[in-house]
């Protein structure tokens, strides 16, 4: 047996006058009296709502320009309105971490339009278009989101710019900032052959009473939301997520989980064990992140997700707390949703319940342009459909499309871009911004990304496996790096003369729980385990050769 070899001798003298006991400092939870800021993100956020900075956009920035913002306002209120200064060109990422935040950054600004549920009207896709070619340099990315996000955007455009956004129903409310961003949705709700209920009017509701509400605009950090009925969006990666599942007794609803998020310190949503109908979806979103305000972390940045309080409490705390303090009831015990084997992305031609056909089509690592988006328009209206939903695999889908037009619509669009019947690379790979535009970043992402599939086609055309490959320019993993099969963080690695050079850190074989049953899981991070980004495309088809030499049947 193990003995301490502390002495606890009477004899011994004591080595230092004992201290009075420290007051525990808390974790700057609201709900336990910690109102004063207590670093200076919270300072900015307690002195003035970040919603309230449009009208100063609006009446003084916009006319006297970028050098009359107020730097609070410039890097923090700023994004509550979807508006982040982008990094000045030229800058390698060596230099991220020792500039200051105003020797970064450029003039212009990265614009997030928030497309709940990816839905666009093609009134909206023509709008974004325009926008991207009139004020945006041409620029449109598909984020992972299923966000539109422009660069390039004048603070004195920004004006204009929503008013034409806006007056086709879309909006830059929230889109970043530390209040509840864009809603996941099933990109083919209300169109799927298998969906029971349509979550679309939950997500509207949620947007409609809650979004630009000053009652949830100071949350701790970002919260990130996903509700569908299909596990077609990365759920477990999600602060909240609503998952569709039957009752056997009362029917469909959706299953509630929290605390999923991923960055550093990832962690994947755990299940509260509750069945919540439809209609009840709103108040229990809205009693979830009250939970959040009022007992999130906010002393610690990088402990502010939601998903540190759910660890510490656990899930029988927090649906405690959900039910007794911010719902006033208990809510009903609910099954565990079926979970499909492998990730939904529903890239090809796809039959809808009513007959018609949605297709779904790839752009490379989301990145379109203005011009190719006024493009796809047309092509949509020429095929009869008036509806797009973009994914959060940065890819697109065009609906309601009649089944003989459906060959027509595929050609058309490989001809603007956007391939139906990808390659496995091209289908599976994704990139967030990186050092293009993003201040935080250390490698090219978007660039490397289109690179890689180029190179991966030429050299394996014919790879018939489902692969993931998501490339990320620092740890934040905003492109979802621990649940790729392969992850790759963006690092600066050291070069064959010894030198510095961009490359990533490798993640194998992560996955969310669509893609491997019920036991979603983190990518393993080998310590040896990184490539430079010349050497990348190199490494990941040794990686694919590999895996095609040793995979079983029906692998
Ligand atoms: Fe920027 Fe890093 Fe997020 Fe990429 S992962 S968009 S580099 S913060």
């Amino acid at each position: 047996m193990a003995v301490s070899s502390i002495s606890t001798r009477p004899e011994d003298p004591p080595t230092r006058p004992a201290r009075a006991p420290r007051r525990p400092r808390g974790e700057g939870q609201w709900a336990l009296g910690h109102r004063e800021p207590l670093n200076p993100n919270e300072r900015t956020k307690k002195d003035d709502d970040p919603l309230n900075v449009r009208a100063r956009i609006e009446t003084i920035y916009a006319h006297r320009g970028f050098a009359s913002i107020d730097p609070a306002d410039l890097r923090g209120r700023l994004r509550w309105w979807g508006l982040y200064t982008q990094r000045k060109p030229g800058i390698d990422g060596g230099r991220t971490a020792v500039l200051e935040p105003h020797e970064l950054e450029d003039e212009h600004f990265m614009l997030r339009v928030r497309i709940d549920g990816g839905q666009l009207s093609l009134a909206q896709l023509r709008t974004i278009a325009a926008v991207s070619q009139e004020f945006a340099r041409d620029t449109a990315d598909i984020t992972d989101r299923q966000n539109i996000q422009f660069h390039w955007i004048r603070i004195e455009d920004v004006p204009e710019i929503w008013r034409r956004l806006e007056s086709v129903g879309l909006q830059t409310t929230e889109a970043c900032g530390d209040c509840p961003r864009i809603v996941l949705g099933s990109p083919v709700a209300g169109v799927a052959e298998n969906e029971v209920v349509d979550a679309t009017p939950a997500i509207d509701e949620i947007v409609r009473r809650y979004v630009g509400n000053p009652e949830y605009s100071n949350l701790p950090r970002k919260f990130k939301t996903s509700i569908s009925w299909l596990a077609d969006t990365p759920y477990e990666a999600n602060d909240i997520a609503l998952l569709g599942v039957e009752h056997p007794e009362h029917g469909p609803g959706f299953d509630l989980w929290v605390g999923g998020g991923l960055s550093t310190n990832p962690m994947l949503a755990q299940r509260l064990g509750v069945w919540v109908p439809l209609a009840e979806v709103p108040d229990v979103w809205a009693g979830v992140v009250g939970i959040f305000r009022d007992y999130g972390y906010r002393r610690l940045r990088n402990r502010a997700r939601l998903k540190f309080l759910v660890a510490d409490w656990g899930v029988e705390r927090f649906r405690e707390v959900l039910e007794k303090e911010y719902l006033g009831r208990t809510l009903l015990d609910g099954p565990a949703p079926e979970l499909p084997g492998k990730p939904i992305d529903h890239i090809g031609v796809h039959r809808q319940h009513d007959g018609l056909s949605y297709v779904g089509a790839a752009p490379i690592v989301g990145r379109v342009s203005g011009g190719q988006l006024a493009r796809l328009a047309d092509v949509v209206q020429a095929h009869g459909s008036d509806r797009v939903r973009l994914t959060p695999y940065q890819k697109l889908l065009v609906l309601d499309v009649p089944s003989e037009r459906v060959e027509s619509l595929v050609t058309a669009l490989r001809g603007i871009g956007l391939e139906a019947r990808p390659s496995a690379w091209r289908r599976g790979t994704m990139a967030c911004t990186g050092i293009e535009y993003c201040k935080l970043a250390i490698v090219e992402t978007k660039a490397r990304g289109e690179e890689l599939v180029t190179r991966l086609e030429q050299r394996l055309r014919d790879f018939d496996a489902d692969i993931s490959i998501h490339l990320n320019g620092c740890p934040n993993a905003c492109a979802r790096t621990q649940v790729a099969d392969i992850g790759l963080k963006g690092q600066l690695v050291l070069g064959p003369d010894g030198r510095q050079v961009e490359g990533f850190q490798v993640h194998l074989g992560g996955g969310l729980g669509m893609a491997t049953g019920q036991t979603a899981g983190f990518g393993r991070k080998l310590r040896g385990l990184k490539t430079t980004a010349e050497e990348l495309p190199a490494y990941v088809e040794r990686l694919a050769r590999r895996y095609l030499a040793g995979r079983q049947e029906g692998e």
